[in-house]
Order: C-alpha cells, then structure tokens, then sequence
C-alpha cells in the first residue's frame, strides 16, 4: 500500500482481519463454489458455503465495510474502504461474504440516500442484513443505454398504480434465487428535457409480468447463480409508492448511485491485478523454458515490471479519487472518478493478459482463476458505462468553454 496515504489504525485493523479471513476461509472455498456452478444439476442454486461465509464474517464484524453511515454500515470513508475492497477483489467471489458487492452496495445507497422510510423498511433492512439481492435495470438492447436519455422502458402513473412496460438486459442479479427486487429506468415524464423524462421505480421479483428471460455470457461465463440475466417487464403494475422520490428525477439518482460504486469497482480491480502478478511472479520463478527460470528471461522480466508499474499508478489515482470524493463529494471529484474508470480496467486487463500469457495454456483454461478474472475485468470497460463515454466527460470537462466543445 501506498506510503502516501497512510491507513487510519481501524481501516489497518480491518484489512489484517479481512485478509486474514480471506487466507483461512475465501481462497480455499473458491475451488468448491466453481465447481458447484459447474454442476448443471446445482448451477442455479446458492452455494451453501457461501451463506455459511456471510454469517461468519458478519459475526467479525466484517460486514458493509462499504457504507460511509455509520448508523447502517461500517462509518468508513472511501480513503478507508479503498484498501479493504483491494482486498476483497483479489476473488469473484469475496465481495459477496462482506455484503459489498454489485449491483446490490449502489442499490442499498440510493435506498439510503433516496428511498422513503417505507422502501427503507422493506428492502433496505434485509439487503444490508444479506438476507436478499437485488438488480439494477438499467441498459436496453433496444437502444445505446451508455447515453442513458435513450432508455426507452417507460413507468406510467394509472390510478393508484405505476405500469412499468420494457426490455432490459445485462441485469446483473437478476438470476440469483436470493434476488428479490429490482430498481427499474424508464421514461416518465415523456415531454420533460432529456435529463428529467426518466424515473426509477422498485419492481418486486415476483410482481405479475416480471420475466427473467435468459442468463447472457461474457466470454462464456455466466456468472451463476449470480448472473447477467435480459428481462422482461410487460405491464408491470406496482404500487405507486414503489417509486423513488419522484417522476422525472432518474438521473438525479443514477449520478448518486454511480460515484462511489464507480471507485469501488476500480479498486477491486487493483486487487484482482495485484493476486495476477503475485501469479506471474510465482511461475516465472518455477516454470523453467530454454534452461533458465521464466524470471530470467527479459521478456517475462519486462511483464513483470511493467505490472508492477501500472498496478500501482492505478493503486495511487484510486486513492486520490476517494479521497478527493470524501473531501469533495460526487460532483467535485467527477473528473478523478472519471479517471480512475478509465484507467483501472485497462491496467486490470493488461496486467491479466501478461500473467495468462506466462502461465501458457493454464492461463487460459478453467484450471487458474486469470481467464475469469480476465472476462471480469474486460466487462468492466462496458459496464458502468464504456471507456469511450468517461473519456469525452472527461475531455468535456477540460476544455469546457473552447470553441465547439459541448
Ligand atoms: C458484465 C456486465 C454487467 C452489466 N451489468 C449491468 C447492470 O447490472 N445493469 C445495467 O443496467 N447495465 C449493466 N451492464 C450494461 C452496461 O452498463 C452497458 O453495456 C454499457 O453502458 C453500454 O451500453 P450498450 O451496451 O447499450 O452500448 P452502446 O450504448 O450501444 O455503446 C456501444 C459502444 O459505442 C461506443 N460509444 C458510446 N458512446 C461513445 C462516445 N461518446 N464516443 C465514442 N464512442 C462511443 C463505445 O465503444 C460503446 O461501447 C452490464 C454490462 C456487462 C458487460
């Protein structure tokens, strides 16, 4: 970790204690929940181990580390929190012992931050206990969902109700038995200007009309039971209150929703480089080819270094956009949390495609952990918005009031 940004002695007390049960309980439980997602007669289901992992590290107070309020989560800043979700990153699968995975850490903030005392009680108590999931759907194969003013779904007020018509797809979730609940875009306000047409509205998994149509592959992988599912909303009719706080105010929210989740992607992401170099590292030390160690090599010594490099330029503007987001809130730090987006999954996926290419064709085989780290750090430059998008915000930002620039 970075001398530069010190640890405060709680987030230093929590990372020995996360890493400490990362070692005893998350590694060596990895093997087992890939090979009951490799079991069609299971797939579908929840590995017991994990929930047997939850309760364990919510009794060790390991638990919503991500949450800043201190009454609901852990009270941690994000300066305190980005070396723990490093941590966490190192495995898929450890985010989900903690209580801090995605989508359902953006979903418990806009419950937190925008959800009435109504939607509190109903969903937020139980996703911050663990005791349910959540989706958030968002992107249309319809339309470009990275310019979100296309989502085309709309949420139409009849009565006492709200009728939610759409196709989604990529609600990442959506598939998890647990999944309880989903927050919906679509257009409510058809003649507002673009950034107040849309809303958000909470969808019960089992409203009538509700269709979790199929899971969809990024490289193969599914992600069960997790999964990234298309669904279909026709003519869901919920609750008027199930919309949050009002018509018109989707983007509002979706700006709340993505600062912090934006960070807390990246630095897992940092984790997750980090364990592929410590690979690297490992097989360049014991794979001998042409009578020398793959260290020995130039080329294998350049990957290596290289990793290290970019690693930790990554490492170093994480922290710098969490703390600037503590210091300065979401608007103030946009242009670091645009950064970090950019930079984070590009470092993540060619530090993983050094170390596959060094570990042969057990890089890329199911047998080593980097090819679906590689496939979830490449999804990483789509979701949450592509590169290209934060590029030109960023850009935008820059040269505001140049000729032309918009
Ligand atoms: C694994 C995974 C999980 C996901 N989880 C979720 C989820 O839980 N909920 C959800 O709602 N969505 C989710 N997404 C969807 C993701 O957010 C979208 O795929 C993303 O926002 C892009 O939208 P799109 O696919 O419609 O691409 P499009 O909008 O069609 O864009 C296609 C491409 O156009 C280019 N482009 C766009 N804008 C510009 C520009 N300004 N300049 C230059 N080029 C540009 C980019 O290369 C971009 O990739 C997930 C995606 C993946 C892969």
């Amino acid at each position: 970790m970075s001398e530069l940004f010190p640890l405060s002695p709680r987030a230093a007390d929590l990372k020995s204690r996360l890493e400490a049960f990362m070692a005893a309980h998350v590694l060596p439980a990895e093997a087992g929940i890939a090979a009951h997602a490799a079991d069609p007669a299971t797939r579908w289901s929840v590995p017991p181990v994990v929930e047997a992992l939850k309760a364990k590290a919510r009794a060790e107070g390991l638990w919503n580390l991500f949450l800043p309020d201190p009454a609901r989560g852990a009270g941690l800043s994000n300066l305190e929190y980005a070396p723990l979700a490093e941590v966490m990153g190192r495995s898929l699968v450890a985010p989900e012992v903690f209580n801090c995975n995605a989508p359902d850490t953006g979903n418990m903030e806009v419950l937190l931050h925008y959800g009435s005392p109504q939607q509190q009680a109903r969903w937020l108590g139980p996703l911050l206990e663990g005791r349910i999931r959540s989706a958030f759907a968002m992107t249309e194969p319809e339309v470009a969902s990275s310019d979100a003013t296309n989502i085309a779904a709309t949420i139409t007020r009849d009565g006492d109700d709200y009728v939610v018509d759409g196709r989604k797809w990529w609600t990442t979730g959506a598939t998890d038995p647990r999944c309880a609940v989903f927050i919906v875009m679509g257009v409510s306000n058809p003649d507002a200007e673009p950034h107040r047409r849309h809303a958000m509205i909470l969808v019960p998994r089992d409203a009538p009309g509700v269709t979790v149509v199929r899971p969809l592959h990024v490289f193969g992988y599914d992600d069960a039971p997790h999964g990234h599912a298309e669904v279909r909303f026709d003519r869901v009719r919920v609750p008027a209150d199930h919309l949050i706080v009002g018509e018109g105010r989707g983007f509002e929210i979706a700006q709340g929703r993505l600062g912090p989740g934006r960070i807390h992607h990246c630095m897992r992401l940092v984790g997750l480089a980090q364990r592929a170099l410590e690979a690297m590292i490992e097989r360049a030390r014991t794979r001998v080819a042409f009578g020398r160690p793959l260290a020995a090599h130039g080329m294998a010594q350049e990957a290596i270094a290289l990793s290290r490099c970019e690693i930790e330029q990554a490492r170093l503007l994480t922290l710098a956009a969490a703390a600037q987001l503590d210091r300065l809130g979401i608007k103030g730090a946009k242009d670091a949390i645009g950064m970090i987006k950019i930079v984070a999954p590009r470092m993540a996926c060619a530090v993983i495609d050094r170390a596959i290419q060094l570990h042969g064709g057990l890089g890329l085989s199911s047998d080593s952990f980097l090819a679906h780290a590689y496939a979830a750090a490449r999804a990483l430059r789509l979701a949450d918005g592509p590169d290209e998008v934060h590029i030109a915000a960023l850009a935008k930002s820059m040269t505001r009031g140049a000729e032309g620039a918009r």
